[in-house]
C-alpha cells in the first residue's frame, strides 16, 4: 500500500547491531523447522496468486483468491478458519482468520497478518509476497506445538484504506478484548528483479498516538531483526511502521512490528507488479527469517528478556549469586501484597514461576540446569529484572 519518503527513511534507519542488546542465539530446533521452507511452494503459490488477476474488492478475482487461500488452510489440516465479511462502498469482502491454539497460553495470540487484495494490477509483490509467506509459515507450523496461540490473518480492503484490519480491530479485538502478544505485519516483501536484494526493513512503532506501546514494539522489532539474521542470509534495517494493516492495532494500543522490502518495487499498484519483476529467492529468505521469528515469538515471553528495570522503588534482593542450592529471596512486601517471581532461561523460556506472600523466602534451585537466568520479580505494576547464575 505504501510508498516511503526517501529522505525521512534515510534519517530514521538505524543499524540493528548498534543497539540490539537482547540477542538470542541460534536455536537448532527452530533451524530444523526453518530448513523445510520450500522455494518451490513459494514460486508455485506466487504464480497462482498472479493468475487470479486484479484483486480489487468487489471483483471475482478477489473472491477466487479468497477461496484459494481458504481451501489451502483446509487442505493443510487447519480447522479453525473464519471468514469475517464486511461491506463498504467498493462492495463486500472477507477477512480470512485462521487460528492455531497454543499449548500454554491458548488465549493469548501472536497475530501474523498480510493483505490479499490488490490495486490496479495482480499485486504479486504487493501483497502476493506476504500472502504466500504466511501460507508457507502456516504449513510448517501446523504440527509444531507453540506455547502461544497464533492467528494467521489475510486482510482484505487494505488498498482502500486499511478497511479490513480496521473492521477486525473494531469488531473482534475490542469487543472480545482479545489478548494480543504481538502483531507481525507482512506487506510487500518480494524484492526487485535485477537488484541485489539482501536486506529487509523491520518496522517498529514510532507513533505518538498512543506512544505507550512503542518501547515494547522496539524490543519486538529488535528481536524480529535478530531472528531474521539468525535464520536467513539477509541483513536487516530498522525503520518506522506506517500505512499498512498493523496501524489499526497500533491505534488500539497493541504491540506491533512488521516487514517491508528494502529495495522498493517501482511497480506497486500497477499492471507490472508481476512475478517477472520481483525476486522469489529474496522472498524465500524473508520467509525463512520470518518463520524463525514466528517460532521465537510463539514460544517465549520475550518481554521478560529485557534487562531494564521498570520501577526501582521495589526492594528486591537474592543471594548468594551465583547460587548452587538454596537461593534466599528478600522483598519488601506490605500487608496483603504478594509478588511473583519467574526464572527465564537464556532461550527466553520460562522455567519457574512462584508466588510469594512473605518478605523472606528460600528457594531450592539445585535441580535446575547450570547457567545464566533472568530473575523477573513483579509486585503490582512494578517489575525488576536481575541476572542470576546457577553453578
Ligand atoms: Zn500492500
Amino acid at each position: 500500500m505504501k510508498q516511503t519518503y526517501l529522505i525521512t527513511k534515510l534519517f530514521t534507519i538505524l543499524l540493528v547491531s548498534s543497539f540490539n542488546t537482547y540477542s538470542q542465539t541460534y536455536n537448532p530446533y527452530f533451524g530444523n523447522i526453518v530448513n523445510n521452507t520450500s522455494a518451490t511452494n513459494i514460486l508455485t503459490d506466487l504464480t497462482t496468486f498472479e493468475n487470479f488477476g486484479v484483486k480489487e474488492v468487489g471483483t471475482t478475482a478477489l473472491a477466487n483468491a479468497e477461496n484459494w487461500i481458504t481451501s489451502r488452510y483446509t487442505d493443510l489440516g487447519y480447522s479453525d478458519i473464519e471468514l469475517q465479511p464486511f461491506t463498504y462502498s467498493s462492495g463486500t469482502s472477507n477477512n480470512i482468520v485462521i487460528t492455531k491454539t497454543g499449548t500454554t497460553y491458548p488465549n493469548t495470540f501472536l497475530i501474523i497478518d498480510g493483505h490479499y487484495d490488490t490495486k490496479n494490477g495482480p499485486g504479486t509483490n504487493d501483497n502476493g509476497s506476504g500472502t504466500v509467506l504466511i501460507m508457507e509459515l502456516a504449513r510448517l507450523l501446523l504440527d509444531i506445538p507453540t506455547e502461544y496461540s497464533i492467528k494467521f490473518i489475510h486482510f482484505s480492503g487494505e488498498e482502500d484504506g486499511l478497511i479490513g484490519s480496521n473492521y477486525y480491530v473494531n469488531n473482534t479485538v475490542i469487543p472480545e478484548n482479545l489478548d494480543i502478544k504481538l502483531v507481525l505485519n507482512i506487506d510487500e516483501v518480494g524484492g526487485v528483479n535485477g537488484m541485489t536484494n539482501n536486506t529487509i526493513v523491520c518496522e517498529r512503532d514510532q507513533s505518538n498516538s498512543p506512544s505507550t506501546n512503542n518501547a515494547a514494539s522496539n524490543i519486538a522489532t529488535n528481536e524480529l531483526a535478530n531472528c531474521i539474521e539468525l535464520y536467513s542470509n539477509l541483513s536487516t534495517e530498522i525503520s518506522y511502521a506506517y500505512a499498512s494493516d498493523y496501524m489499526p492495532f497500533e491505534d488500539n494500543g497493541e504491540i506491533i512490528t512488521g516487514l517491508y522490502e528494502s529495495n522498493e518495487t517501482p511497480y506497486a499498484h500497477g499492471p507490472n507488479d508481476i512475478l517477472a519483476n520481483m525476486d522469489p529467492t529474496y522472498l524465500f529468505e524473508v520467509t525463512k527469517g520470518t518463520l524463525g521469528a514466528a517460532l521465537f515469538f510463539a514460544q517465549v515471553d520475550f518481554n521478560a528478556l529485557q534487562t531494564e528495570s521498570y520501577n526501582i522503588d521495589v526492594t528486591f534482593s537474592m543471594y548468594p549469586n551465583p547460587v548452587q542450592e538454596n537461593l534466599n529471596i528478600y522483598m519488601d512486601l506490605k500487608d496483603q501484597e504478594y509478588a511473583t517471581f519467574k526464572l527465564i532461561d537464556i532461550l527466553g523460556k520460562q522455567i519457574l514461576h512462584k508466588t510469594f506472600k512473605t518478605s523472606s523466602n528460600k528457594l531450592d534451585v539445585s535441580n535446575l540446569n547450570k547457567g545464566i537466568y533472568l530473575a523477573v520479580f513483579e509486585v503490582g505494576n512494578s517489575k525488576v529484572t536481575k541476572k542470576l547464575v546457577i553453578n
